[in-house]
């Protein structure tokens, strides 16, 4: 292997072998088939997604001795000399560099002057939106009268940038991102021709990384290839981009489906200590969290060579789409708050406990549409798992009449507390009685708000069951007992009080007991 950089020595030579721009290539190749050739091109894009490689082989397929065809011949003086940047009659300029757009304008003068031995003159400047209004003037001078020899093939990252007067009168060709399977996929064929042993996760890895540019995944590339010693393993390749290695993230995963403290803890202490930067991290969760939404709709939208697709799946079947959402926000706003948070272990942290510990307020599923129904099937499972958990928050059933007043219910929703006895409570099931004469509150959307009151009470994912019976308990049963009894109390002892007394005898006066107010500071 020879120590020049892959993405030089790789650069594509013909449109075939331009990657993941198939658009803009098949456009080229038809104006150049069918000689519809405009004066000026715009290539816009971002960095490293093949701007001006596309201009050089349009510079080329322009200019080959072959003739005007849709693929230049690469053999012929013209294309080789414009492969080695030796063609006279081909000008490449770079707007971000100073030096050079200082003679911006004598080199735009010259364009006057027929080739010297080439079909064409062609100027392709980068970065075109950088050039300085001087010369933009020079450029649209050029522009509007264009002599029939002169090309112009502008490339810029930042289209925005480029006056109108010269846009209206490009061609402006589009590039996209290139896809990481399509990344990937050039990275394989290279690592073939260079009889380099990979692993495939290493190479998505990178693929992903690049984030669309092909330039940027050839020097990750190259710098795998130093570190691993020609072999690109998927630890070389992740201690390279300080990433995180999947499986953690997916342990992270998993505990926040199956709402288990301890475990989660285990899990962040693992992605706490593996030295990874927290920030990226927290990216790479966001990337996770929304490759399950997806999922959870579309099971067949995502490639199969993304990283634990299974998994992924299995997970999304375990959040609702709301808690989904809401992790994604978390995530991501977690992100935006690092540079606030006191530091990263911190900032990490409390991230992970806010997944754990909020939930939607439109949470839990009551409907009685089958899908829904499987969902809940679901949960049940994952919370029967639970039970070895430690608990947060435990009430006994003596205590849920104070406990009603905690959750702040208002409405219907508060009937039915008020109205339910506490059977049991365990780590993930609250069971509870509700006597038949309110049998009417058990309506989907007030157990809903029940529900949801609870979880947030209780800070944890509970399972919620009720149950009528003929007698319960209740607190507003309970409450009703209690006033009832102070009042009695209230009543006895205004009967034995001795001014009362006088009064009854010497006025032959009665007590009217609905009138009695027991005094609010007296009993509890
Ligand atoms: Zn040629």
């Amino acid at each position: 292997m020879t120590s020049k950089a892959l993405a030089i020595k790789w650069r594509p030579k013909r449109f075939d072998f331009v990657v993941g721009q198939e658009h803009v290539v098949k456009t080229l190749k038809n104006a150049l088939e069918q000689n519809r050739l405009h004066h000026a091109w715009l290539l816009t894009g971002t960095r490293g997604v093949g701007k001006t490689s596309l201009a050089r082989i349009l510079a080329k397929a322009l200019n080959c001795f072959e003739g005007i065809k849709s693929e230049p011949c690469g053999n012929c003086s013209a294309c080789e000399q414009i492969n080695l940047g030796r063609a006279v009659d081909v000008i490449e300029l770079d707007a971000a560099s100073n030096t050079q757009v200082d003679n911006m304008r004598e080199l735009l003068d010259s364009a006057l002057y027929a080739p010297s031995s080439l079909r064409f003159k062609v100027f392709i400047i980068d970065e075109v939106h950088m050039l300085s209004k001087s010369a933009f003037n020079a450029m649209l001078k050029t522009l509007e009268e264009p002599p029939a020899h002169v090309k112009f093939i502008l490339a810029t990252t930042d289209p925005q940038k480029v006056p109108v007067t010269v846009l209206s009168r490009c061609l402006q060709l589009n590039l996209k991102k290139i896809h990481p399977k399509s990344i990937a996929g050039q990275v394989e064929t290279i690592l073939s021709d260079e009889k380099l042993e990979f692993s495939s996760e290493a190479l998505s890895k990178i693929a992903i990384a690049a984030d669309g540019s092909m330039r940027d995944a050839l020097s990750l590339l190259d710098q795998a290839i130093a570190l691993g010693d020609g072999h690109i393993s998927t630890k070389v390749v992740t201690d390279m981009l300080g990433g995180l290695d999947t499986g953690k993230l997916v342990r992270l995963l998993e505990a926040l489906a199956e709402g288990d403290g301890q475990q989660l803890m285990l899990a962040t202490t693992e992605i706490l200590d593996s030295s990874a930067p927290l920030d990226q991290v927290l990216a790479s969760l966001a990337t996770s969290i929304t490759q399950m939404s997806i999922l959870q709709k579309f099971p067949t939208a995502l490639d199969d060579s993304l990283e634990q697709k299974d998994k992924l799946i299995e997970l999304s079947n375990r959040f609702d789409p709301e808690e989904l959402q809401l992790m994604y926000q978390i995530a991501i706003h977690g992100r935006r708050d690092f540079e606030w948070a006191p530091d990263e272990f911190s900032g990490f942290s409390m991230v992970v406990l806010r997944m754990h510990a909020f939930k939607p307020e439109e949470r839990g599923s009551y409907s009685q549409k089958p899908v829904e129904q499987k969902k809940v099937e679901k949960k049940k499972i994952i919370e029967e798992k639970n039970t070895g958990e430690p608990l947060d928050i435990r009430i006994s059933p003596n205590q849920w009449a104070p406990f009603v007043k905690q959750l702040k219910l208002g409405g219907m929703a508060g009937m039915l507390a008020s109205n339910c006895e506490l059977k049991s409570c365990t780590d993930n099931l609250l069971e509870f009685v509700v006597p038949n004469e309110f049998a009417n509150l058990l309506n989907d959307s007030y157990i809903k708000k029940f529900h949801i009151a609870l979880e947030k009470n209780l800070k944890r994912k509970i399972k919620v069951k009720l149950n009528i019976a003929t007698i319960a308990n209740t607190p507003l049963k309970t409450e009703n007992e209690h006033k009832r009894n102070t009042k009695n109390r209230a009543i006895n002892s205004l009967e034995t009080d001795p001014s009362v007394k006088s009064l009854i005898r010497h006025f032959d006066a009665t007590i009217i007991e609905e009138s009695v107010q027991p005094k609010k500071n007296k009993g509890s």
